[in-house]
């Protein structure tokens, strides 16, 4: 499927992005608040007929969805953080697409947090981003093999799993999943790809591994 999120505190509920895919799901959706990363298809759309409650985005992602049937709107500044459905979200510039600009989530509640980029080729602001995160869940588009490219001043795409675990060893990250899973993953065999990402995450003291539709973790 395509890119969702939930994340449950104290019954409280958010909801990170809604993809397409979920479209027909949409009616029965009981969360608190959404928020998106970004307007590409695969992760506002699911949300073409409307929300059942409040929409978080930033003001370039409502440019790209302003068409959508969502009444109750509002808007986010990246570098600050807001309380929504208890929890504390703030938003950080992603370098990942011209048209459709994208955030990452940093998402903190209680004592724990968590940084979810599921497309991206750079944090803007990393060590901020990922300061005193227990938990990366980032883009699974390629494992080595780079789809980053450029375009003018500007380089968009997917960064591979390899590079962003990196940067969780250099900011003292301990654990990352890596989710919206590219054509590299889902069409080889499961426990190979698992096998090769928790290798590389070996190699730079992260516990590395990979999410599947249906997957729920306690952090
Ligand atoms: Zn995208
Ligand atoms: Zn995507």
């Amino acid at each position: 499927m395509h890119t969702s999120l939930e994340v449950r505190f104290r019954g409280k509920r958010l909801l990170i992005d809604f993809g397409e895919d979920w479209l027909p799901h949409a009616a029965d959706l009981h969360v608190d608040a959404i928020v998106l990363t970004h307007g590409h298809p695969d992760h506002a759309w699911g949300l073409k007929r409307g929300a059942p409650c409040p929409v978080y985005a930033t003001e370039a992602t409502w440019k790209v969805i302003s068409e959508f049937e969502i009444r109750d709107r509002h808007i986010m500044q990246p570098g600050r953080a807001f309380r929504i459905a208890g929890f504390s979200v703030e938003a950080f510039a992603v370098e990942h697409s011209i048209r459709c600009p994208a955030v990452g989530f940093r998402v903190t509640a209680g004592k724990k947090s968590f940084f979810y980029a599921p497309d991206i080729v750079a944090i803007v602001d990393r060590s901020a981003a990922l300061s005193q995160v227990q938990l990366y869940i980032g883009d699974g588009a390629t494992i080595e093999r780079s789809l980053v490219r450029r375009s003018g001043e500007y380089v968009i795409g997917h960064t591979p799993i390899r590079t962003q675990i990196g940067w969780c060893e250099k900011e003292a990250v301990p654990q990352a999943i890596f989710t919206h899973c590219g054509t590299e993953i889902v069409s080889s065999d499961p426990a190979e790809s698992l096998a090769r990402v928790a290798a590389l995450g070996e190699e730079r003291n992260v516990q590395a591994s990979i999410a599947w539709d249906g997957l729920e973790i306690d952090l």
